[in-house]
């Protein structure tokens, strides 16, 4: 693991206007729902439909933040919005950017709570990792988040709101008059940051409804990518209200295994969770499911493994990639990473056998910004602002 500092880490010095004086955040909200609030608020009935596409538009086209510059609407009728709503994201705490372009904010939610995103630029694309929730209920004995609790659920604005401070920093959104820019910075979501995405359902469905929406963010439901440690009733609900596409943690080959590295498997099994898999690109009509498969030196890495998730696959006749991912330590985890060569190995048995077997790259290493990394990283960051804060003596409660 490298020791070596962050490219640049700016602490934020001018926090972002939080939820205040009981407004309400319009950020996250359904389209029904944002009708509904207008409604209640005063907005007539007959006009609430036009004024709902109007601010959609001003929110998530556009990222405009004050009603004031919304400027297809009546002065007056800015002006009470501003005093009822507001348009709030989380604050962003740290923001680091590794020498590999990889950038990791901290952001904070209302509570205090932290999460992180992180954002990652490639040759023909960028992808946001997102998380869902503080923490996780599950204990995947390889993931450094599976050691924290579940702290809470983020709210469909909250997860939305992740992308929104990302577009801010990567300065994407387009100008109104302006041609639209087609080839985008932030092009792709996948939900693989912290938490479980279907133990959060409706909030998870709710934002990536605000991301796909063609009059806002229209990011297409091919470019969004939710990863499941195998919450099976949830899958089927996956396919029929996100239509996304899905990455599945399999990561063993074997109930045995399984139940161990992803302890869910107790409560279902591989078999059940290959059906809900092969019936998802019917429900969906989507393409192929990653299977994301982490490699740990001597658990889940021999040949028979790579044999054995070949069968898997075929015998439920699945369309499927075959993600590797060298496993990314942190302190005190109970795995080392499985030999280059092994890897290699184990992908070409998979490649041979007429699947893609990529392995990915680990992004982002010297800012800790790698998957399964992200609790120590918040625990890293935390330190380092209370040894600013001593450094610079500001007394803190
Ligand atoms: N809870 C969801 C999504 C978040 S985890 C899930 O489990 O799918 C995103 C991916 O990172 C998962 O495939 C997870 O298994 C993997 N991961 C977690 N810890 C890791 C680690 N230390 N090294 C490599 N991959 C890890
Ligand atoms: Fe939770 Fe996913 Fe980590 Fe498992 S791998 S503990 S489900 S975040």
């Amino acid at each position: 693991m490298s020791t070596s500092a962050p490219i640049t880490q700016d602490v934020m010095t001018i926090p972002r206007k939080l939820p205040e004086g009981g407004k309400i955040n319009l950020v996250g909200l359904t389209r029904d729902q944002l009708r509904e609030v207008l409604i209640a608020n005063g907005t007539k009935e007959k006009q609430a439909k036009m004024r709902v596409g109007q601010i959609w538009q001003w929110i998530y086209q556009w990222g405009v933040r004050d009603f004031h510059e919304m400027t297809n609407l009546a002065k007056a009728y800015r002006a009470e919005l501003d005093e009822k709503f507001e348009i709030a994201l989380p604050e962003v705490v740290t923001r680091q950017v590794s020498e590999d372009g990889t950038r990791k904010y901290l952001v904070r939610i209302a509570g205090g709570h932290e999460v992180e995103v992180v954002y990652i630029p490639e040759d023909d694309r960028g992808t946001l990792c997102i998380s869902s929730q503080v923490g996780c209920t599950l204990t995947c004995s390889f993931c450094h988040t599976g050691t924290q609790k579940l702290v809470r659920n983020l709210t469909a604005g909250e997860i939305i709101g992740q992308l929104m401070v990302a577009r801010d920093d990567l300065g994407e959104w387009p100008v109104p008059g302006e041609p639209k820019d087609e080839t985008r910075l932030l092009s792709n979501i996948v939900l693989m940051g912290m938490g479980e995405p279907l133990y959060n359902f409706e909030n998870v469905r709710d934002a990536m409804k605000i991301a796909m929406d063609p009059e806002g963010i229209s990011l297409s439901r091919r470019r969004i990518t939710l990863s499941t440690s195998g919450v099976v009733p949830e899958i089927a609900r996956t396919a029929e209200e996100i239509g996304c596409l899905l990455a599945i943690s399999f990561h063993a080959t074997t109930d045995d295994v399984r139940d161990v590295l992803v302890p869910i498997n107790k409560r279902w099994k591989i078999d059940e969770l290959l059906q809900a898999l092969a019936d998802y690109p019917k429900v969906s009509n989507s393409e192929r499911i990653t299977f994301e498969y982490v490699m740990l030196d001597g658990v889940n890495d021999s040949d028979e493994d790579a044999h054995r998730l070949i069968e898997h696959i075929k015998r439920y006749n699945i369309p499927a990639k075959i993600n590797l991912i060298p496993f990314n330590e942190w302190p005190g985890a109970p795995y080392k990473r499985s030999s280059n060569n092994r890897i290699r190995a184990f992908a070409n048995i998979i490649y041979q056998a007429g699947y893609a077997s990529p392995i990915r790259k680990t992004r982002g290493e010297d800012i800790m910004a790698a998957c399964g990394q992200l609790k120590s990283a918040t625990e890293r960051a935390r330190k380092s602002r209370k040894q600013i804060e001593a450094e610079a003596g500001v007394a803190q409660g």
